[in-house]
């Protein structure tokens, strides 16, 4: 019967007669057989296989297997004499399903390193490190969903194309159907790829009460940082009736679930990465989990960073956005933590962030973590139709254009928050991953590999 390895370590039966499908690691020969270490990308391990050299096709076959082949492998699992294994699979059949080269498959028993790999982004997730990554990146997904799921949050495909630049920060990238002009790009008029799904998340909590959006967005980010892709993904939700506090909780414990859910279900790819990228990441995540997080405003931390003064590249002020070498201080190094950053100036923030009764700050939260900063930005949204409109006139904003979002503070305005968590963010905390272009199957950035 066929099994994924992952199942067959996890149950031991041995005595058992399985079948395996998978790709080579290694081929060893001995006097009377082989040690072909199998993976089939369901877990970490490999599975050992023992092939005897009088298997029918072992010199044609067998003998000549090499780092890459993928094979078909069937046999008896047995208890394991070597050490660091408890079962390995007697073989009674191996097939061949494809080759491998071994002059010209690029990945060797060596460790390569994490660029050499981006550059082939279709061999890389072959690899210890990228296979754990992917497991660990679906896992988190899937804990988001059931994150919300759970507390009864309705999901929203929020659309790809869009008419709005909901950031304001000049980062669309703009459509263009075929045929059609550079003016008026998209069948008569001007659109872009979503740089946030927000505005039409706002939408639908303000008609079904709780809803996320999880799904691409794109920003035409020409930077080259450790923590910006063009295309990424972002957990958006939205809630009507809650303000910035109800927001905070629900940001807290959306990062403490889907920790706590790897925690318990990623176990060995988790050690792959304390050990080898990150020493004291299990330690790291379990404290999130477990512990409460800083809360400071926007004024607070100015003042704690301006007394560090010739700590930083860019200057503290107030009034300007916090720099992602301010954000990693906080948490890496005064803190410790995640740190919450509330009520921020009003002028560096986008339109439809609540206005403070201050009139200079609005009731806005970033979260940020150590390693990267920022990782969730979110806000109490503005839902007085009065000051909306003053905000989006002082902003150049065409009122006329966003006549659907104002009729949302027109017809039953409610007060209404929620937040964007960058995906691609949690899984570089998750797994210590320095780069964020180690963390996303295929990144886009400016000058990406082909695939
Ligand atoms: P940053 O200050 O790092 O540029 P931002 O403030 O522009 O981020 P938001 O508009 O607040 O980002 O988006 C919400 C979240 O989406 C951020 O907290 C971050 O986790 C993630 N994010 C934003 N831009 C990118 C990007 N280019 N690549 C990956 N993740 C991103
Ligand atoms: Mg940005
Ligand atoms: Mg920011
Ligand atoms: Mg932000």
């Amino acid at each position: 019967m066929f099994k994924r390895i992952q199942t067959l370590l996890t149950q031991k039966e041995t005595h058992k007669k399985v079948t395996i499908r998978g790709w080579i690691r290694t081929r060893r020969d001995t006097g009377s057989f082989s040690f072909l270490e199998v993976n089939d990308g369901s877990c970490l391990a490999n599975l050992q296989v023992i092939a005897d050299k009088d298997l029918p096709n072992y010199e044609e076959d067998v003998s000549k297997l090499s780092a890459g082949c993928s094979v078909v492998v069937a046999g008896t699992l047995q208890e394991s004499p070597a050490k660091g294994q408890d079962v390995e699979l007697q073989a009674e059949s191996v097939e061949v399903v494809g080759w491998a080269d071994p002059e010209s498959y690029p990945l060797q028993k060596k460790r390569h390193s994490l660029e050499f790999l981006r550059s082939i982004s279709h061999l890389r997730p072959r690899t210890n490190a990228l296979g754990a990554v992917t497991r660990v990146r679906s896992r988190l997904s899937f804990a988001v969903h059931s994150f919300f799921q759970k507390r009864d949050f309705a999901q929203v495909h929020t659309p790809i194309i869009t008419t709005s630049d909901c950031e304001g920060a000049g980062e669309v990238f703009q459509i263009r159907a075929s045929g059609e002009t550079k003016e008026k790009p998209f069948f008569g008029q001007q659109a872009g790829l979503t740089v946030s799904g927000q505005l039409q998340a706002e939408v639908y909590a303000l008609s079904l009460g709780q809803v996320y959006t999880f799904g691409p967005t794109f920003r035409a980010e020409n930077s080259n940082t450790s923590r910006h892709l063009a295309e990424f993904w972002m957990v958006e939700p939205e809630m009507a009736f809650c303000d910035l506090d109800c927001n905070i909780e629900l940001a807290t414990d959306l990062l403490k679930f889907v920790l706590q859910d790897v925690l318990a279900n990623c176990v060995e790819d988790l050690a792959l990465f304390d050990t080898f990228v990150e020493k004291g990441l299990v330690k790291k995540l379990q404290d999130v989990v477990n512990k409460e997080f800083v809360h400071i405003t926007y004024t607070e931390a100015v003042d704690q960073l301006s007394m560090l003064k010739g700590t930083f590249e860019y200057p503290v002020e107030w009034g300007v956005d916090l720099q992602s070498e301010h954000e990693r201080y906080l948490s890496e190094i005064l803190y410790k933590c995640p740190v919450i950053v509330t009520d921020y100036p009003a002028s560096i923030k986008p339109f439809y962030m609540r206005l403070n009764d201050d009139e200079k700050t609005v009731a806005a939260m970033d979260i940020l973590v150590p390693g990267i900063g920022e990782i969730v930005g979110g806000s109490q949204r503005e839902e007085r139709l009065d000051v909306l409109t003053r905000r989006m006139n002082e902003a150049g904003i065409d009122l006329e254009e966003y006549g659907w979002y104002l009729d949302l503070r027109r017809y039953g305005t409610v007060p209404h928050a929620g937040f964007g968590l960058g995906f691609e963010r949690l899984v570089q905390f998750t797994t210590g991953m320095k780069n964020i272009r180690e963390v996303i199957p295929f990144p886009r950035t400016p000058g990406f590999a082909p695939c």
